[in-house]
């Protein structure tokens, strides 16, 4: 099998969601040079494009997303595909900025200068209320303590707690590090690798000493979106975050109709269920339709591209099926603007650190945070916000009936919210195994896949497990894949 871009030949995109439209687009969106272009079949075993992108409505209010609601700026692969569909004119950013988080029986604001939660000056932190005073002056000791001889271990990955705790103490670790980088993934930071997920971390943590300090130091001049500046995360320009007027799905909606357009034929309600390896291609059964490509862009989950590599590329297969997911639910609430005591002004939402029993690990004012949300007619005496229930070490949510998950959320945001009644609408979304987890040693886990495939002719992976979970990271990572086995080459870019 040889490059596909030289043959006009089938490619085969298995994976429907953000990471394989991408790759899809990506393909299409080359010019074809002299060979003719590429004929690209995308199959995805639900009824619908977008994975976990959806969006839906609540009560009166429109365009509210069940799954991701905004992408990061940072990496610009989402806002430049966003205006490669024509989409430029309805990027929205966020009408609010600043988080808060519950601790100590209150909403408290984020500690202004800090980096991921790991405060780059003690006064914010003090002043921030979320850790008790003996919390800031165990935090303090990360100034005078001697650095941690690593031996052996120096180059090897380690958990962000296991940094974290030894020198800024079990509160910072626990109220502020915790939340915040293990939300992002849903996940534990005692088992989250720092080379993965946090690896300015992991180079304070090897050169030894404050990590105040060292990560202070690199925050100077640096516009780096994951440090908290001085008061309020500036907003403009450029935004930090971004979204999509009307909500995420409509980059789904373009990127499906835009493909469609340059004739990609698109299989939904096909799961795959095998690649079967013949003498010039690879055989794609699905339910729907059996297709022989010159080459196959796997854009599903680490457990789904496991099976289907499992005959091919075994030592891949060992690595994906290493990665676990964990679930969530999203909980959408409207409340009536009466009934909500406290003011949602100055910030978009707040954390809840993994204390006593805790259900909601974090809560978005949605009308706050977007206007287009807050602006519809039906929307003006509402607040919408919505609560994450679910990590991979808490699964009690999956046992519930909807009706339960909406009370106990209920239940628990009226406490940190001041709310006096119900909701008069809601809504249950439930994202099995939705955040993959990268746990120490993850790149090694990478590196192995990467490997096992670029010697499996044909194939390139992509996905929300390999490089970031975040939509920019998948759009990137997809789109560098499909190019490069379109090339010939190997699947990922040199890092
Ligand atoms: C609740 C939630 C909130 C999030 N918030 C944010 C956020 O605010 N910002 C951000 O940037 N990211 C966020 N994320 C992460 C981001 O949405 C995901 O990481 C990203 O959308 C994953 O895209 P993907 O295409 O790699 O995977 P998926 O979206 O999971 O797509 C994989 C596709 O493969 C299909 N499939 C599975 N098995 C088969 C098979 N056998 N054959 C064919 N197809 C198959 C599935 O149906 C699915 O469509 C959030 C995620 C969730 C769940």
């Amino acid at each position: 099998m040889s490059a596909p871009e030289a043959q006009g030949a089938t490619v085969a995109i298995v994976g429907g969601g953000i990471s394989g439209l991408a790759a899809a687009w990506e393909i299409v969106s080359r010019p074809s040079g002299s060979g003719s272009p590429a004929k690209v079949v995308v199959f995805d075993a639900a009824e619908r494009t977008g994975g976990k992108i959806r969006t839906g409505t609540v009560g009166p209010v429109e365009g509210i997303d069940l799954g991701p609601d905004t992408f990061v700026t940072r990496n610009s692969a989402a806002v430049e595909l966003c205006r490669e569909l024509g989409l430029g004119d309805d990027l929205v950013a966020p009408a609010a900025a600043g988080a808060f988080v519950w601790a100590r029986g209150a909403l408290r604001r984020l500690p202004s200068a800090s980096f991921l939660g790991v405060p780059t000056r003690l006064a914010p932190l003090a002043q921030s209320g979320i850790v008790s005073r003996h919390g800031v002056a165990r935090a303090a000791l990360d100034l005078v303590l001697p650095p941690a001889a690593l031996g052996a271990s120096a180059r090897a990955d380690r958990s962000v707690a296991s940094i974290v705790a030894p020198r800024l103490g079990a509160e910072v670790a626990r109220r502020l590090v915790d939340p915040i980088v293990g939300g992002i993934h849903a996940g534990s930071t005692h088992d989250m690798s720092a080379a993965a997920v946090f690896p300015e971390l992991l180079d304070a943590a090897r050169s030894g000493g404050s990590l105040m300090r060292a990560l202070g130091a690199l925050r100077a001049g640096n516009s780096d979106p994951r440090f908290e500046e001085d008061g309020e995360v500036p907003l403009a320009p450029p935004p930090i975050f971004q979204s999509l007027r009307g909500g995420l799905e409509r980059l789904v909606d373009a990127l499906t109709r835009s493909l469609r357009e340059r004739g990609v034929m698109i299989h939904t309600g096909a799961p795959v269920t095998a690649l079967e390896r013949q003498e010039t291609a690879w055989r794609v059964v699905s339910s729907a339709t059996t297709t022989d490509a010159s080459a196959v862009v796997l854009a599903t989950p680490a457990a789904v591209s496991a099976q289907l590599l499992a005959p091919h590329a075994p030592p891949a297969t060992a690595a994906l099926r290493a990665i676990d997911a964990a679930s969530v639910a999203i909980v959408t609430l409207a409340y009536r603007r009466a009934d909500v005591a406290r003011s949602l002004h100055g910030g978009t939402g707040y954390l809840v650190p993994d204390e006593g029993a805790r259900f909601v690990t974090a809560c978005t004012w949605l009308t706050t945070k977007w206007a287009h949300l807050a602006n519809q007619q039906g929307a003006r005496d509402l607040v919408v916000v919505r609560a994450s229930v679910g990590r991979i070490d808490d699964e009690r949510f999956a046992r519930m009936d909807d009706g339960d998950i909406v009370a106990k959320a209920h239940a628990e945001i009226a406490r940190h919210m001041g709310i006096r009644r119900g909701p008069v609408a809601q809504s249950v979304t439930r994202w099995e195994g939705a955040f993959p987890q990268y746990r120490v040693g993850h790149l090694d886990r990478v590196a192995m896949i990467e490997s096992a495939v670029a010697s499996t002719e044909g194939i390139a992976v992509c996905g929300a497990f390999l490089s970031g979970v975040g939509i920019p990271a998948c759009i990137a990572e997809a789109r560098r894949s499909a190019a490069a086995l379109m090339a010939g080459g190997t699947t990922r870019a040199p890092s």
